[in-house]
């Protein structure tokens, strides 16, 4: 057999996946039907874990701050995610503002404390979407979603019944309701979920969350059943799966080898991990001694060679040097313009 008779194959059970993949998909009406169901849920808020109870239809406030009408603080073509994510057309990324966490160390805290954001109306949201698709986007990535998820689906349903025919990327702090990501199963289609930490003494330190551990494992339990291990296009572009994204913090703040020794035991060694040594201490970080300094090469090579001795084969590692790279501003309109 010839190597183009090959590749016409590989093309062909492509095409066949594809097909197959989007018939698995929920149609715009049930999607419409599902942002009805979260919708509810806002009337007694409980769309995290925190389960504020406050009326978002009302315009009362929960711990995330965020309202009923989802406040964007950018909408932006993005290269810095995972290669299969950005291939070299990008991650069509919405940033929300707001987050239902509060890391001392967020390198987006302009962002998740709500300081740059605008609201916009979901129909304009779904006409975004319309618009990355338009400019070639690789996929729809919303970030930090989790507060707003209700608006994001609608936002999706209606731009999907307009034509959005983009792989989903749920790019999620990991603290989510089981109930919500059980809704969401059959719209999202890549998962990318952090694990930040294995101790809920460091998470309610550093992330004011004293019940991460357990409720961000059980959503990426739920996720990993909902969608499986990565799996790319024949040009390397994720079209469907779960990647853990870990932050490696200094003096093992973040717990990196249980962690990994979680994922090995309760999901598979086959799946993706992003293992990040960026860490910097910015935002607040500076007020707390185990955190108030980067992490070494010396730490970081540790937590690597321990996630192959522990037989994970599909690893992102960071180049040392994103340490450097300095962090976005969300008050101008290119916020990655030094990536
Ligand atoms: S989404 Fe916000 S208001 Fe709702 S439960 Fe979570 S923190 Fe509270």
């Amino acid at each position: 057999m010839s190597q183009l008779e090959l590749n016409q194959i590989v093309l062909f059970c492509y095409d066949i996946f594809q097909r197959v993949h989007w018939l698995m998909h929920r149609s715009p009406d049930e999607i419409l039907q599902v942002a009805g169901e979260l919708k509810q849920i806002l009337v007694s808020c409980r769309l995290c874990p925190r389960e504020c109870g406050v009326d978002r239809t009302k315009g009362e406030l929960g711990f995330c701050g965020a309202s009923l009408l989802p406040s964007v603080s950018s909408i932006v073509m993005h290269f810095g995610e995972e290669p299969p994510l950005v291939g070299d057309r990008g991650a069509g990324t919405i940033f929300f503002a707001y987050c239902n966490l509060r890391c001392v160390f967020c390198q987006n805290h302009q962002i998740s404390r709500g300081l740059v954001g605008k609201e916009i109306l979901v129909s304009d949201l779904a006409s975004e979407m319309i618009r990355l698709q338009n400019e070639g986007a690789l996929n729809i990535e919303p970030v930090s979603p989790t507060h707003q998820v209700h608006a994001f689906i609608e936002a999706l349903g209606l731009a999907i019944g307009n034509g959005l025919n983009l792989p989903v990327v749920y790019n999620c702090g990991g603290y989510e309701s089981l109930e919500v990501i059980k809704l969401i199963n059959g719209i999202v289609d890549i998962y990318l979920p952090d694990l930040k930490y294995a101790e809920n003494d460091a998470a309610s330190e550093y992330s004011s969350c004293p019940d991460y551990v357990e409720h961000a494992r059980a959503a990426i339990l739920e996720m990993y059943s909902q969608v499986g291990d990565l799996e790319l296009d024949p040009d390397g572009s994720a079209v469907r799966g779960l990647i853990i994204r870990h932050l490696v913090l200094p003096n093992d703040a973040s717990g990196t080898i249980d962690t990994l020794q979680w994922i090995k035991a309760n999901l598979s060694t086959d799946v993706t991990v992003s293992l990040m040594s960026q860490y910097s201490p910015m935002y607040e970080a500076h007020k707390f001694d185990q955190l108030n300094t980067r992490i070494s090469q010396d730490e970081y090579e540790r937590v690597v060679d321990k996630c192959w001795e522990l037989g994970f084969e599909n690893v992102f590692i960071q180049n040392f040097e994103s340490q450097d790279l300095g962090i976005p501003d969300f008050t101008d309109d290119e916020p990655f313009e030094w990536r």
